[in-house]
């Protein structure tokens, strides 16, 4: 109810039905081989290459972790059975997938990955080889989800403000979708009282579990049915989600000291980018799992003046008691 007018329009509903469905015949395609889809015409011909006749694909990203929209795209990560890691033959081969249509391989990433457009489902997707960290990300961020209905909300309300600022598309030198919606979280957990915990922080005993993937720790309280008796804080914030939205604009814009401070959300005790060694950029994101990556590190200084600017503009405008309304527009009590 207390939402900007502007956000009550959002989609939303999430995509499970849909990905299942176009997941379900994906799978149909693959069964039948050589059929209609290029795409995995192209999986199963990798699979073939390495003698591993069941290449499994997975789900992560937004159509996974709640705060995925009917835009969205989908992620898509695939391993081949009998293979443990990509080695340097796997990402060679995905210059196979050059000669196909509607493929567009992209191999020099860090991850290396395949972007298609399936036609009939109007999908635009990425196949990623063993993303496996991601799978992980997602299953985080899905918790996070889950633990406050507002937690969704605000996330998505993150990311429609960064792509209607045009400041959400990481292929384009901003941040991607994943690093607003972690800079949505830290502000969650940071607030007072907060409404989300610092999930990765508890644990019995002394030590942290390790449940190591890819040489970094995966590990975080997942059984959130038990979370109430765990966090102690749990239902304190009572807070509207307008008022954490403007919240958040306000913390990013008047609070967080971005030249000491590092977004993390892996703990509550503040990280320094001193400590780090993360002093050349100003925004500077920590992923939760791999905790030498920075997702602030390719953005430029332009860029980073360009999406503080846009934090500042919606402070102001969000922020600024709204008197009158042009004649064009309904009036507000319309809608009550
Ligand atoms: P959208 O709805 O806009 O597609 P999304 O939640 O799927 O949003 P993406 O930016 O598409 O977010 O990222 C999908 C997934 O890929 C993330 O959930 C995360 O697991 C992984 N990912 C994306 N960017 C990064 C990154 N810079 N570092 C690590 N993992 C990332
Ligand atoms: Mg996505």
């Amino acid at each position: 109810k207390d939402c900007p007018e502007e956000f009550k329009k959002v989609e939303l509903e999430p995509l499970p039905a849909m990905t299942a469905r176009f997941l379900k015949t994906l799978n149909q395609i693959c069964e039948q081989c050589f059929s209609t889809s290029d795409l995995f015409l192209s999986v199963f011909f990798l699979g073939q290459v390495f003698h591993c006749p069941s290449a499994r694909l997975q789900l992560f990203g937004s159509s996974k972790n709640g705060f995925g929209f009917r835009q969205s795209d989908l992620d898509i990560c695939m391993v081949l059975d009998g293979q443990e890691t990509a080695d340097v033959r796997t990402r060679s081969w995905l210059g196979i997938l050059f000669s196909l249509r509607n493929i567009l391989p992209i191999t020099t990433a860090k991850v290396p990955i395949v972007k298609f457009y399936h036609v009939r489902t109007g999908l635009e997707g990425d196949i990623s080889l063993y993303n496996t960290l991601a799978l992980h990300n997602t299953h985080l961020l899905a918790c996070y989800a889950a633990i406050d209905w507002r937690v969704k909300i605000l996330c998505y309300v993150m990311k429609v403000f960064a792509k209607m600022c045009d400041i959400g598309d990481a292929s384009r030198g901003s941040l991607s979708s994943y690093a607003y919606t972690l800079l949505a979280l830290f502000f969650l957990q940071q607030r007072n009282p907060p409404v989300i915990p610092v999930l990765q922080e508890i644990y019995d005993g002394e030590k942290k579990p390790e449940l190591l993937v890819d040489g970094w720790n995966v590990y975080f309280f997942d059984d959130l049915k038990a979370l109430p008796g765990r966090w102690p804080q749990h239902g304190k914030n009572v807070e509207t989600v307008g008022q954490l939205w403007l919240g958040l604009l306000q913390f990013y814009t008047e609070v967080f000291d971005f030249r000491e401070h590092v977004i993390s959300i892996r703990q509550l005790a503040p990280l320094t980018t001193f400590n780090k060694q993360w002093t050349s950029k100003y925004i500077v994101i920590e992923d939760p799992f791999d905790l030498n990556h920075n997702l602030g590190s390719g953005l430029s200084r332009r860029m980073t003046n360009f999406i503080m600017k846009a934090f500042i503009n919606g402070r102001k405008v969000f922020g600024t008691p709204v008197t009158s309304y042009p004649p064009e527009y309904p009036s507000p009590m319309e809608y009550f």
